[in-house]
């Protein structure tokens, strides 16, 4: 009889184009699991909408592995310390996983390997981070050039298929009950909102796939549109591993259209944010920019009338309909529309002059496609203090992005209270004299908050 491979699940919660289980499989039974460890990350723990999605996601997951007669053990505790516990009790030192990329994963993965026989296989990526590099062999630090050098390098290898069979260890080790991890919210409930917006699960989003082949061509058109569902919503599903961006490449690599094409860029946009973590570890906590570690916050801290601008954005009431409303579908959903995520994260930094790491941190929690390296890349591009990033000085105007992009549907659909309100007056009714009782005004006036944004940047500049 051969070893039991141990198959370490992370962010690759699925059967289908898993290799880490599909060479388990080919090698001998099969003992999958999942360690939930709340310390490795630090501060980037799992925030609270993903643990919900997490239990979803491995509760579909364990029902699939059901099917096959098989199990998938749950241990609470340091990954690695709980790894070589079970590597004891079945026998064995041989363990797979899918490469990640996060500083703590990367770490684990190295401490482990030290240990036991790991052998690290490249499955959440279009490719693995660090393929792609420069002519001198160095990895790209801005997207265009990676984008382009990616795109050379089409196709992504083939998906492997579910594992046709699984076989199990003659004995089946004890494994934690997922109800008692309390992924769940309980006191209060917060998830209806999400549970009501989302099917979790590898099934869910092949599912949701699917429907996108029938609209990925209007995507160029429709992206930036935030009443109109014209994005893929696949981000959770991705992040969570229960769809791969190859899957998803080959599913769609026969559209020719415009739509396509921009989708596939965004698809490089998230290898593209692995590339920038590993090479700067500590991107969701640190500036890339040195320079901006002088710019002088408003800190929440230990200034009050800041911190009641944090929570007036935190909770959707800053007056901004555009910005009230994507913080709601953020609270409600778990997820917020591109665009109104870079009006959002543009109108903390920069409107309110607050610390882009509160912006992080709060999406961090609330939202299930809380993802490292997107995450921090999209909140450094914002700031201005990223690698490949937009500049500090270019400050999004609120009211003129609401009505660009037609916000009317999405505002009226997250803040009630204005849904008795037509467009223009919907994106600004303090100004039309509309403003509905109970709704806030502007918390700091657009051009107010521009000048205080420009006398910060140029004190940081010394000009
Ligand atoms: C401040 C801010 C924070 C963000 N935080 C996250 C995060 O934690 N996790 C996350 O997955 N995305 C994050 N994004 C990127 C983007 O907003 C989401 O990926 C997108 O809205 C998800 O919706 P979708 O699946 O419909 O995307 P689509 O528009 O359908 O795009 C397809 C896929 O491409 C990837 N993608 C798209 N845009 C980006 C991008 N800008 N950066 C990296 N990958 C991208 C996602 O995996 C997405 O599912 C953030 C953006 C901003 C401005």
């Amino acid at each position: 009889m051969s070893d039991v491979q141990i198959v370490w699940l992370r962010r690759d919660l699925r059967m289908a184009d898993n290799p880490a289980l599909h060479e388990a499989a080919k090698l001998g039974p099969v003992c999958a699991v999942y360690v939930l460890d709340d310390a490795a990350a630090g501060h980037h723990a799992m925030g609270g909408a993903s643990r919900w999605w997490l239990h979803r996601s491995l509760e579909s997951l364990s029902k699939s592995f059901g099917r096959r007669n098989a199990r998938i053990v749950l241990r609470r505790g340091d990954a690695v310390e709980e790894l070589c516990k079970l590597a004891g009790e079945l026998g064995t030192r041989t363990v797979h996983a899918n490469r990640h990329y996060e500083p703590w994963w990367r770490k684990a993965q190295g401490t482990l390997s030290e240990k036991l026989d790991l052998t690290l296989h490249d499955g959440n990526y279009l490719f693995p981070a660090g393929h792609v590099t420069t002519g001198s062999g160095e990895p790209y630090k801005i997207y265009t050039p990676f984008y382009k050098a990616m795109r050379a390098q089409f196709p992504p290898r083939d998906a492997v298929p579910e594992p046709k069979t699984l076989s199990s260890p003659d004995e089946w080790p004890e494994s934690d009950d997922l109800a008692d991890w309390d992924l769940l919210p309980t006191k209060p409930d917060w998830s209806g909102g999400i549970a009501a917006f989302w099917d979790v699960g590898e099934k869910a989003a092949h599912h949701r796939l699917a429907e996108w082949d029938a609209d990925v061509g209007d995507y160029e058109a429709k992206r930036n549109l935030p009443s109109v569902d014209g994005s893929s919503r696949l981000s959770p599903h991705l992040h969570h591993g229960e769809i791969t961006p190859v899957q998803i490449w080959h599913a769609l690599k026969h559209h020719r259209s415009e739509g396509w094409q921009s989708y596939e860029s965004e698809l490089v946009w998230r290898d593209y944010a692995q590339n920038v973590i590993c090479q700067f570890p500590g991107y969701g906590s640190r500036n890339y920019r040195e320079d901006y570690d002088a710019l002088q916050w408003r800190d929440p801290s230990g200034d009050e009338n800041a911190a009641r601008d944090l929570e007036a954005w935190q909770k959707g009431m800053t007056g901004y309909p555009i910005v009230d409303a994507g913080m709601r579908q953020l609270y409600e959903t778990g997820w917020m529309h591109n665009r109104v995520r870079m009006i959002t994260a543009s109108f903390l930094i920069k409107h309110l002059l607050i610390d882009w790491r509160e912006g992080e941190k709060w999406f961090w929690d609330c939202l299930v496609d809380a993802d490292y390296g997107s995450n921090s890349v999209n909140w450094q591009w914002n700031s201005g203090t990223g690698v490949d990033s937009n500049m500090f000085v270019r400050i999004m105007a609120p009211l003129t992005q609401s009505e660009k992009f037609d916000a009317a549907g999405y505002i009226r659909r997250y803040v009630p209270e204005l849904s008795g309100l037509d467009a223009p007056h919907i994106h600004d009714p303090e100004a039309h004299g509309c403003r509905p009782k109970g709704y806030p005004r502007k918390i700091i006036a657009h051009k107010a908050g521009r000048e205080r944004a420009m006398s910060a940047y140029k004190a940081m500049k010394g000009e």
